[in-house]
């Protein structure tokens, strides 16, 4: 995390101290990435004394070091969502995750967010797909949904686009964009210091009772609440094995060229652009011109060194041109997946979760947030259309899933091969 473009270009923030007591609050968020400091501000703003414990330092974990892509929606698209979860729970659940991108734009113009909030479009550029079914999918998230803002792009549209002939159609969503998700979370921090929530940094939960009482106990002092948040996603570890083994850790890694030359610029309209390989790329351009990259997914996180040349490939096969290009920054994350691509979100007796946003959290997550703030304070319609899509847990648990999950991704890695 040190090495990303992120950490070098964020904005000055203030330090949260050490949690050093034992101390009492109506609500207790453990982890400090968007969903729990979301939740945080939420719980506050309806009235709660909040505390929120961070491991290590705000938004070290994914929420902190993503592509930036404001993807709108959920990994399943609308045709996907009617035909396995029915007609009115799919769109109930479709317009609840759109609505995360007007939420996050709201908070970031609200509150003066200085996160170079750009919202040109997400792409979704495809190799050897089916321009007819994009089609379908765009009319019917219209009629059907009454989300008018896709467009399916042909070969013509998408020269227009991006600077490589590498794929052959696309789907364009006018809502989405790109921002500086680290500089975001800074501020939704301090928005939500503002509205009352106490943030405690390097504060690792290290024990976790969850009797009626909620005691979370790190290095240097106790939390205890009636109401929990737990909002570490890929992070969670060994706090909570049965909720680990509902999600797959994945390693992704990014890359900040320098910046380029403006006849070097590959993506000619700004958007947010990911990719149908099963190994995503996803790419942008900063507010400084540089091209942000990520891809190269790995099972396990590699040393900051190894990041740059496994990057480095895919980049260069996408955009040729751009060969030898100066690589400043490496860095990478750990993405949580679910067996469904849907999150998973729920209560276990005195305690909220949301996690697994497959790929698409930097805004689903201030969403998700929200969500558990208002069910943890009695409002539970949107919480009940997100928990009842709940994805099954992966087989094995914690135990199994990754020898699965790394033979799955070494076939479906063959395929985009060939
Ligand atoms: C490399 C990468 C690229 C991505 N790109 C995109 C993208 O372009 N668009 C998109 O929509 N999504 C993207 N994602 C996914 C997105 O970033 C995540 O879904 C989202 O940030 C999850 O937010 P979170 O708050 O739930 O988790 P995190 O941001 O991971 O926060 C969890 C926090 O919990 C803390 N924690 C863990 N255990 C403990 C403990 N025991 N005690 C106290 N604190 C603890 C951690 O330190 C961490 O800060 C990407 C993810 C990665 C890793």
């Amino acid at each position: 995390m040190a090495d990303s473009y992120y950490a070098a270009t964020a904005k000055p923030s203030p330090d949260h101290p050490q949690l050093q007591e034992n101390i009492q609050a109506d609500l207790l968020v453990i982890g400090g990435g968007c969903t729990g400091l979301s939740a945080a501000l939420f719980a506050a703003r309806r009235g709660l004394r909040v505390v929120l414990l961070e491991g290590g330092r705000i938004a070290w974990g994914a929420s902190g070091r993503n592509g930036g892509q404001i993807i709108p929606g959920l990994r399943q698209g609308p045709r996907e969502l009617v035909k396995r979860h029915g007609r009115e729970e799919a769109k109930r659940l479709f317009a609840l995750a759109v609505s995360a991108r007007d939420l996050v734009v709201d908070l970031i113009l609200q509150h003066r967010i200085n996160c170079d909030l750009t919202l040109t479009g997400h792409l979704h550029a495809v190799r050897n797909g089916d321009l007819d079914d994009l089609r379908r999918e765009a009319e019917f998230a219209a009629e059907e949904m009454g989300y008018p803002h896709l467009a399916a792009l042909d070969q013509g549209d998408l020269a227009e686009e991006l600077a490589t002939d590498h794929y052959d159609c696309g789907l364009l969503d006018r809502e989405g964009g790109h921002f500086h998700p680290l500089n975001y979370a800074l501020g939704l921090a301090r928005v939500a210091v503002e509205a009352g929530v106490s943030i405690y940094q390097n504060s690792p939960v290290i024990g976790l009772k969850k009797n009626n009482i909620i005691e979370a106990r790190t290095p240097r002092g106790t939390v205890t609440a009636p109401l929990g948040v737990l909002a570490c996603d890929a992070l969670l570890g060994h706090l909570d094995p049965g909720l680990a083994g509902r999600i797959m850790p994945i390693a992704s890694h990014v890359v900040a060229t320098a910046p380029l030359r403006p006849d070097q610029v590959p993506v000619l309209k700004n958007r947010a652009i990911s990719d149908s390989y099963f190994s995503v790329n996803y790419y942008r351009m900063t507010a400084d011109n540089r091209l942000l990259f990520g891809g190269g997914e790995r099972y396990f996180p590699r040393k900051a060194n190894e990041i740059a040349p496994i990057v480095r490939k895919p980049l260069e096969k996408i955009f040729p041109q751009l060969q030898g290009v100066a690589i400043e920054r490496a860095w990478g994350g750990l993405v949580s997946i679910t067996t469904s691509r849907l999150p998973d979100i729920g209560r276990k007796g005195a305690l909220f979760y949301a996690q697994g946003y497959s790929g698409q959290g930097a805004i689903l997550s201030t969403l998700a947030g929200k969500v558990l703030a208002e069910a943890a304070t009695g409002t539970a319609g949107d919480f009940d259309v997100m928990a009842q899509v709940r994805p099954a847990a992966f087989p094995g648990g914690m135990a199994l899933r990754t020898p699965l999950h790394v033979l799955g991704m070494m076939w479906y890695g063959l395929r985009d091969r060939l």
